[in-house]
């Protein structure tokens, strides 16, 4: 007899595959951010999946160059070879962002 346990039901991290509760935004395993649910495109927060080039919405091309390991890696939140998370930080008002933007989605000053 099969129970209905839907409360604490458990996900597996996408990145360590320990079971993480549900709508966990770290992992509490591995410390990774965003272990469940969809990945979304950086730019628009479109739905995507790993074998895509390009974000079926905005057409932003989801094939990155980690700059830790020099590897081209999907445009996810960490480097599938060296595990380096893809965020960067502004360094004028310390706001996170992912990859790929010249300038801050924040203060909008260039990020290089
Ligand atoms: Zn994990
Ligand atoms: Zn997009
Ligand atoms: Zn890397
Ligand atoms: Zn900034």
């Amino acid at each position: 007899m099969a129970t209905q346990s839907a409360l604490g039901y458990k996900h597996p991290c996408r990145y360590c595959e320990k079971l993480v509760p549900p709508n966990s935004n770290v992992c509490p395993f591995c410390g990774k951010v965003n272990p469940l649910g969809p990945l979304r495109c950086p730019k628009c927060k479109n739905p995507i999946q790993r074998d895509w080039k390009k974000c079926s919405n905005c057409g932003l091309s989801l094939e990155i160059t980690c700059p830790k390991c020099g590897k081209v890696t999907f445009f996810g939140n960490y480097c599938d070879h060296c595990g380096a998370c893809l965020v960067v930080i502004c360094p004028h008002c310390k706001t996170e962002q992912p990859l790929g933007s010249d300038k801050c989605i924040k203060c909008g000053k260039l990020l290089k």
